[in-house]
């Protein structure tokens, strides 16, 4: 059978094209070292969760004064999976920054089961949202230690367990001194797929109601990709999950993608829906299928304007 992913570079490509009349200089930056510029309300409650429904109203945002996000609305019901598509610097991280609430919305608001973010501690909601990316921060420790970060009463037992679920148990028992191997900037160097699967094991661990993925990918083997896959399937089941897609399985049983462009949802539907408005998705994935050699032209165009 075929294996449908949506590999970065040629994605990348595409986008590249569809968006270079912008000149606008991309920044990347790791979710993890934004600076926090919120403030916790005196009056906050602990987030009271009950089911994990996510609802952005009219949410708008810039940083500093450069608009990013324009009049965002969608509603995600517990348990569903939610897929972000669009070019880079679309504002795909920007929308789940603002749910792990490192920025207050400018306008609108972004409620969990109903609460507004900024009436709820800072400490609970973090705790009730998990974060995997690539760019996981790992400190200088052990690598049993890094999985149980957030989770300090862990047992040996638990962390083995949910590294296991991450299908990383196999590479650490193979490392010098197992799970007590030091890693981090010191530590033995782990490659960008292994530090997502420590990332992976850490939420695991953790079983945060709310998911946020950032599926960055990086340069790793078919096999390798098959396993975090099939974990990250295994994390997302259940849980009110936010993707940042690239891999067409994710996006492809997506009960709901928005696609985002220069901070507006300009599509939304599930993939058959987006196939069938034959839009900028549908134009995207035809791209990628090799049924038509470049983006036409309406869609460059439409990103210079
Ligand atoms: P995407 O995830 O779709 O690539 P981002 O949300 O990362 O888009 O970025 C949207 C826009 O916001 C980009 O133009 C980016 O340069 C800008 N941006 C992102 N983070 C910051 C920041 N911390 N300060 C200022 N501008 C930022």
């Amino acid at each position: 059978t075929q294996r449908f992913i949506w590999p970065m570079a040629q994605f990348g490509q595409i986008i590249n094209m569809y968006q270079r009349a912008r000149a606008s200089a991309e920044r990347i930056f790791g979710l993890m070292d934004t600076p926090a510029r919120i403030a916790e309300n005196p009056d906050a409650e602990p987030l009271s969760l009950d089911g994990g429904d996510v609802a952005y109203e009219h949410v708008s945002f810039s940083y500093d004064d450069e608009p990013i996000l324009d009049d965002v609305s969608f509603t995600v019901d517990g348990g569903e999976t939610f897929a972000l598509v669009g070019p880079t610097g679309a504002g795909k991280s920007t929308v789940l920054k603002l749910l792990l609430r490192m920025y207050d919305v400018d306008d609108g608001e972004i409620r969990v089961d109903g609460q507004d973010l900024r009436d709820v501690t800072i400490q609970s909601l973090r705790q009730a949202v998990g974060y995997v990316s690539q760019e996981t921060f790992l400190f200088y420790g052990s690598v049993a230690e890094n999985i149980a970060y957030g989770t300090f009463d862990a047992t040996r037992e638990e962390i083995v367990e949910a590294a296991k679920l991450a299908e990383a148990d196999e590479f650490i028992t193979n490392l010098p001194d197992g799970y007590d191997t030091e890693v981090g900037e010191r530590g033995v160097k782990l490659s960008g797929g292994q530090r997502q699967r420590i990332a992976i094991a850490r939420a695991i661990l953790k079983d945060p109601e709310i998911l946020v993925l950032d599926e960055a990918t990086s340069d790793v083997d078919t096999e390798t990709e098959m396993l975090i896959q099939r974990s990250l399937d295994r994390l997302s089941e259940d849980r009110t999950t936010f993707a940042i897609a690239h891999r067409l399985s994710t996006v492809k049983d997506a009960d709901q993608i928005v696609v985002l462009d220069d901070g507006r949802i300009v599509e939304r539907g599930t993939h058959e829906d987006l196939l069938a408005e034959d839009g900028l998705y549908a134009n995207l994935w035809a791209v990628q299928a090799g049924e038509i050699d470049e983006l036409p032209q309406e869609f460059i165009e439409r990103a210079t304007q």
